[in-house]
Order: C-alpha cells, then sequence, then structure tokens
C-alpha cells in the first residue's frame, strides 16, 4: 500500500522526507513547525535564512526543501498551508501544498514521505474538508509517478487520524 495513515509525531519517523506546515517567514512558529525545528537543531533555520536570503520566503501553496538536520529524515519540505477564512481558493491552495511537496520529493528523490494536516492547526482549515482535499490530491500525484513509494499521512490527533482513515478507505476501494 502506498498510502498509510498513522497516529504519530513526525518528527519521530525515519523516512526520507518529512513535511512541514510552516509559514510564508519560514522562520518557525508554533505546532508541527516548532516540533520539527526543536528536534531538527539550527542546521534547518540556517538553510530556511539562505532561503528567505535568495527568494524572500516562501508563498502560500509552494514548498521549499532543507536539510533534515538532526532528525530521522533526511530532507524536511516546508510548505505553506493557507489560513482558513471560508474562501474557495483556500482549498485550491492547500490542494497546491500537498504536490508542491511531492513535486520536490521527486527531485530530491525521495521515495518515502511524511506529511502532518497541514492548514488544521493555528490555520483553522476544517479537518474534514482538509482530509478529503490531502488524500484526493495525493493519490491522484501517485496515479502519475512511480519515484514514490510510500506517503505517510501523520496525524497527531485522534480526530485527523479517523478522517484520513476514511478518506484512505475511500481511494483504496476503488
Ligand atoms: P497550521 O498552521 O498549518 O495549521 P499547525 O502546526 O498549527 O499548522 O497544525 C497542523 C497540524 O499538525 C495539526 O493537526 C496539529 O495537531 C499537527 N501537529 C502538531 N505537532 C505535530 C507533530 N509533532 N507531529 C505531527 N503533527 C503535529
Amino acid at each position: 500500500m502506498k498510502l498509510e495513515v498513522v497516529k504519530a509525531d513526525i518528527t519521530k519517523l525515519a523516512v526520507d522526507a518529512i513535511v512541514n506546515a510552516a509559514n510564508s517567514s519560514l522562520m518557525g512558529g508554533g505546532g508541527v513547525d516548532g516540533a520539527i525545528h526543536r528536534a531538527g537543531g539550527p542546521a534547518i533555520l540556517e538553510e530556511c535564512k539562505q532561503i528567505v536570503a535568495r527568494q524572500g520566503g516562501c508563498k502560500t501553496g509552494e514548498a521549499v526543501i532543507t536539510t533534515g538536520g538532526n532528525l530521522p529524515a533526511k530532507f524536511v519540505i516546508h510548505t505553506v498551508g493557507p489560513v482558513w477564512n471560508g474562501k474557495p481558493k483556500e482549498s485550491e491552495l492547500l490542494a497546491n501544498c500537498y504536490t508542491h511537496s511531492l513535486q520536490l520529493a521527486v527531485e530530491n528523490k525521495c521515495k518515502t514521505v511524511a506529511f502532518p494536516n497541514i492548514s488544521t492547526g493555528v490555520y483553522r482549515f476544517p479537518k474534514d474538508e482538509a482530509a478529503v482535499i490531502a488524500v484526493k490530491t495525493v493519490a491522484a500525484f501517485l496515479r502519475n509517478t512511480n519515484e514514490i513509494e510510500k506517503v505517510i499521512f501523520a496525524c497527531f490527533d485522534e480526530e485527523n487520524f479517523h478522517l484520513i482513515q476514511r478518506e484512505l478507505d475511500k481511494v483504496n476501494s476503488w
């Protein structure tokens, strides 16, 4: 099975790349972003600063890649989810986060990738809608590539775990 859901702290996963729900400054923050920088150490922030110096941050829906520092993961892909205000464009931007992160993973020869539930924390995206977008977008990407062997949805809370599980059941029964 190429798609998996686990209830886990994403910083503990030994995959090629974990995805960070970053903010556009790339300077760290709370939630999963803070956990990744804390566990990965200063090398990640150092590379983020270089990216900011080069391109001035990261836009919503886009993604950039750094080392994994001290993490078990080799790389961190930082993507910026939309802040939820209920506008249709926000769904598209959330889907872009998943697609652009996977494109970067392929470009960097990552075979295994783990995602958190982007935008469902401080950015307040409704968890059910976010789960539909996450699974649909990743499944569509994987149908068009053989480069990625496994995508893990690392859920931190029970609700997201069950919502992603429900969406995966739909995809797997196609
Ligand atoms: P955003 O600003 O994109 O909403 P948050 O970090 O606030 O980002 O939340 C995104 C999701 O990440 C939330 O569902 C939150 O429960 C989850 N999360 C927080 N810490 C971790 C962690 N260590 N590993 C995996 N997921 C986490």
